[in-house]
């Protein structure tokens, strides 16, 4: 028996979160009815990495696409600078003072939250406290990016209720992923880089977001594979981006690049592939390159973290040009060198990620890969339509023959970004 994560639908997910505020903050019981109500539901998708893994903070380029998965939040501004909230998916709930939040050393699942405000402030942004309830049908910790969801979930209520009119424009929303990066780098702690916030806060229904993490450019890509479907596999292995992996694959790549005295990888990969016309001499290019990069680092680990970067930049190019042409087949195959490279190179798979990889391969998936952070998390599959639930038997059953726990899959298309879900007039102020 194959478990699916079913998405919420709008309406289900304001209801839900919606009833969680008011029966967690009675006493705020002036809203509509005589109810505490919330001055209006925001919600934030989760995504699903298609390619371009570990790229982001070395500059380079990733590709994206927004999950139908969303956490949503209910806010109210308060009077005052404390933050006060609750979630869905734990018990604690979490208190915070906004003018005293770093010196406080506040800590646990509340500073996804209140990091966005204070980073907002930090800005120079005139961000009041408030009371907030969230609650996700994006899997928690699954590398489907459930951190960078309730951030921007945050995000776009603050934008709304603080009158900071940055969610109209994309230049608007790229300073609300710059907060939200602050929040997740600086307060939660989480080193990650910033494709997971552009990816909640940027990217539109049906299409990919390809993010040039060198300058946050964006380009918005149709994502509609014709004959296949996205099959995402939670594996439910442990995951953590706190431990140290994460952050020790991030100062390995800092150091190269140190060594090789750039900014960034992708800065050694343009010195040698800023004139490319075609993909056949950047794929050369490529390999010159990463053969140049290799022997001026002396360290074999840091040789091969390197050469994952390179050529997983080069992929994404490649990847994005045969999206645009909608060769899905040859698409797959730059999935899977995607996923060795992340196996062999970068190290960051583990057994249950290889195993799903494998599995899907093996049922006729035309590509598939580990996407996010790794070190656990979750998998996709490009499958030819009408095999999806085919394919998810074959790598439960995998799971079950390696003693696994059970993985858990869901299904998406490209869908919208980041806002709002319902503002009742008479509640926003
Ligand atoms: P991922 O982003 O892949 O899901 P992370 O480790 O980056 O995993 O982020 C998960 C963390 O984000 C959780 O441990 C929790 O602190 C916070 N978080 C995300 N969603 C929620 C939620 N709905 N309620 C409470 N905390 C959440
Ligand atoms: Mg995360």
């Amino acid at each position: 028996m194959t478990t699916w994560l079913q998405a919420w639908t709008p309406s289900d997910g304001a209801a839900r979160v919606t009833a969680l505020f008011t029966s967690s903050f009675p006493e705020l019981g002036d809203g509509v009815g005589g109810v505490s109500a919330p001055s209006g539901v925001w919600a934030a998708p989760g995504r699903v990495n298609l390619i371009g893994e570990h790229t982001d903070y070395n500059g380079g380029l990733c590709l994206p696409i927004a999950l139908e998965h969303r956490t949503f939040v209910a806010l109210r501004p308060r009077t005052d600078s404390r933050v006060r909230l609750v979630s869905g998916q734990t018990d604690q709930a979490w208190e915070a003072d906004l003018d005293t939040l770093i010196e406080d050393g506040a800590h646990g699942w509340g500073t996804y939250v209140a990091g966005v405000a204070w980073a907002l402030r930090e800005a120079g942004l005139d961000v009041p406290g408030f009371d907030a309830a969230v609650t996700s049908c994006v899997p928690f910790g699954a590398g489907l990016s459930s951190s960078a969801a309730i951030e921007a979930a945050v995000a776009v209520a603050l934008d709304q209720v603080a009158g900071l009119g940055l969610i109209s424009s994309d230049e608007g929303r790229r300073q609300l992923v710059e907060a939200c990066i602050r929040a997740e780098n600086e307060v939660a702690g989480a080193a990650t880089g910033g494709m997971d916030q552009a990816a909640s806060l940027r990217s539109a229904e049906g299409f990919a977001l390809a993010l040039d993490c060198l300058d946050n450019s964006v380009h918005l890509e149709p994502f509609a594979p014709v004959g296949y479907e996205l099959l995402v596999i939670d594996t439910r292995a442990p995951h953590s981006l706190n431990d140290g992996q994460y952050a020790s694959r991030r100062a390995t790549c800092d150091a190269a690049a140190a060594r090789l005295g750039v900014p960034t990888l992708r800065h050694w990969l343009d010195r040698y592939d800023a004139n490319q016309t075609d993909l056949a001499v950047a794929e050369a290019m490529t390999a010159l390159t990463a053969l140049t990069a290799l022997t001026a680092l002396t360290e074999e680990t840091e040789r091969h973290r390197v050469r994952h970067v390179l050529t997983e930049i080069a992929r994404t190019r490649e990847a994005w040009s045969l999206m645009r042409a909608g060769d899905w087949p040859a698409f797959g195959a730059l999935m899977d060198a995607s996923h060795e490279s992340l196996r062999l190179d970068y190290e960051v798979t583990v057994g249950e990620l290889d195993t799903a990889v494998a599995a899907a391969r093996a049922a006729g998936a035309v590509g598939a890969r580990m996407t996010g952070g790794g070190f656990g998390g979750s998998a996709i599959a490009l499958v030819p339509e009408g095999t999806t639930a085919q394919v998810a038997a074959a790598v439960h059953e995998a799971f079950a023959q390696a003693g696994f726990g059970a993985p858990a899959f869901l299904v998406s298309r490209a869908a919208g970004p980041a806002g709002a879900v319902t503002v009742p007039a008479s509640t926003t102020s």
